[in-house]
């Protein structure tokens, strides 16, 4: 985020600061220790399955990978609930976990075939840093992607997963079909002539409908991309990010607490010869600020003086030139935990600018920068970005950090703001709270009790969430 040399120095500043006095004290209050692992098997010998952050673990009965369609629609019928297709494991919410069938998609990936030069057919299974070289290699891309690419496209439309930018959408709206296996042992073609509803559900569907097999993929040309990392003051960014959402394609902010500075990152096509991004500097920059936290936060008017001074001087802007799908991603390998919201774009600056008092005011503990994104609207029925374009904001825990905070001071700002829950991360909201949210909730589960009568697709979690029993 901001560049490696930038962050040794202000590391090696830090340590001056210590050595000044005050941190020994500080750090064994702040610096929490590893968490416990549970453990690797249950009482009944079966293996654990636990998310990337570590927050959710279960231990299935039955571990499925089929090869075929055929074989996610048969087990789909036959196998012991709850069955809870699994992608990569990175939703903080406990989507996934089943004490019954985990079924991974992986056996089902790559691309399938075209339809035309820009629509790419391709199977769920495949994690998104497998697609962008494959679709590169037919001249085309993603419009756009998240921000790391871990994920398979199956999990990632399931939760409505999203990059950033004015005029795009999120991934599941660039599908233009796609084929639904479903617990009675069927596969649906979907797309906006054929079954249309279950198209306009199943987008955004949890996995609470049946398995995605397959997905029609609109895509672009596949362009050169410009990316700028450049840090500002906090409010100057403010000031600027309406104009600068408007300007660029791709457009997303940090804003970085106990600093009052911003990294703010742009992307915009361009035909200039490549020039690769450098090695990966986030997490030295998470670890500088990681050791401030732990060395100043015993004083939050201290922190930020040092903050200040330290990082306006060390922060160097970074520039990269080259095909999109190898810059809209990146690598986070700092393992967080992480709530966001997306918000009416009219309530998202100022919903921001509440979040971040409040955890100055109340949370010194926390040292994760707060991401800022815009997305473009859709149709699918739980598509956050149903019925109008939402700016996101997204506040991230560190994983050894109690979040808990994420609920008690967070969501309520958010939820002030009629924010609505990314799917695939953390949020309290179920049932009449998600109702009141989505026009189509109701028409969601009259479709899903048709599709799936017994529930055979429905964890304790998502029984919760659409409001079947108390969470
Ligand atoms: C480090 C990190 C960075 C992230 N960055 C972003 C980001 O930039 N933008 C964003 O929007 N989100 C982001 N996320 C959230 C992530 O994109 C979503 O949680 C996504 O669903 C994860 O995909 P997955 O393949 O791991 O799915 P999983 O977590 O394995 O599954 C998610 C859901 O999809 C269902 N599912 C999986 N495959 C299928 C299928 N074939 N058919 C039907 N249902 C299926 C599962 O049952 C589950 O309900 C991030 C998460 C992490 C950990």
């Amino acid at each position: 985020m901001i560049s490696r040399r930038g962050a040794l120095i202000a590391g090696g500043a830090t340590v001056a600061v210590v050595g000044a006095g005050a941190g020994a004290v500080a750090v064994a209050k702040h610096d929490k220790p590893e968490p416990a692992a549970p453990p690797s098997t249950d009482n009944q010998g079966r293996l654990l399955w636990r998310n990337w952050s570590g927050i959710q673990h279960s231990y299935p009965q039955a571990r499925l990978a089929p090869k075929s369609e055929d074989e996610v629609a048969q087990a789909l019928k036959t196998a012991p609930g709850p069955i809870r297709a699994v992608g990569a494991g990175h939703s903080f919410t406990a989507l996934v976990p089943t004490a019954g069938s985990l079924m991974s998609l992986d056996g089902l990936a790559g691309i399938a075939g075209w339809e035309g030069e820009d629509q790419a057919v391709v199977w769920c299974g495949t994690r998104l840093g497998q697609l962008g070289p494959a679709l590169a290699a037919k001249g085309r891309a993603m419009a756009n992607l998240p921000d790391i690419n871990k994920q398979s496209l199956g999990g990632a439309l399931s939760t409505a997963t999203h990059g950033t930018g004015k005029t795009l959408v999120a991934i599941h709206a660039d599908v233009t079909a796609l084929r639904l296996a479903t617990t009675s042992g069927e596969i649906l073609e979907c797309d906006a002539d054929k079954n249309r509803d279950i198209f306009d559900a199943a987008r955004v569907s949890l996995g609470a409908l049946g398995v995605i097999t397959q997905a029609r993929l609109r895509t672009t040309a596949n362009r050169r991309l410009h990316r700028r990392v450049f840090a500002e003051p906090f409010e100057e960014t403010l000031a600027k990010a309406e104009e600068r959402w408007a300007r660029h394609r791709n457009y997303e902010f940090y804003a970085v607490p106990f600093t009052g500075l911003a990294a703010n990152i742009t992307h915009d096509e361009t035909d200039a010869p490549a020039i690769p991004r450098g090695p990966d500097t986030d997490t030295d920059f998470l670890n500088m600020l990681r050791a401030m936290r732990n060395l100043l936060g015993f004083s939050t008017p201290l922190r930020k003086a040092a903050a200040k001074t330290l990082l306006s001087a060390a922060a160097q802007p970074e520039e990269a030139v080259d095909e999109g799908w190898k810059l809209l991603s990146t690598e986070r390998p700092m393992r967080f935990n992480e709530m966001e919201f997306h918000l009416p774009v009219d309530a998202q600056l100022a919903a921001l600018k509440e979040v971040v008092a409040a955890i100055e005011a109340k949370r010194p503990d926390v040292f994760f920068p707060i991401e800022v994104r815009r997305i473009a609207p859709d149709d699918a029925w739980l598509s956050p970005f149903n019925a109008g374009p939402r700016g996101s904001v997204a506040v991230h825990a560190y994983y050894r950090d109690d979040y808990a905070f994420l609920f008690e001071l967070i969501e309520p700002i958010f939820r002030r703001h009629d924010g609505r829950p990314h799917w695939g991360k953390l949020h309290s909201l179920h049932g009449q709270q998600l109702q009141a949210l989505y026009p189509r909730w109701d028409d969601f589960l009259d479709l899903r009790r048709r599709l799936d009568p017994d529930g055979r697709l429905l964890n304790p979690y998502l029984k919760g969430l659409f409001g079947l029993q108390n969470a």
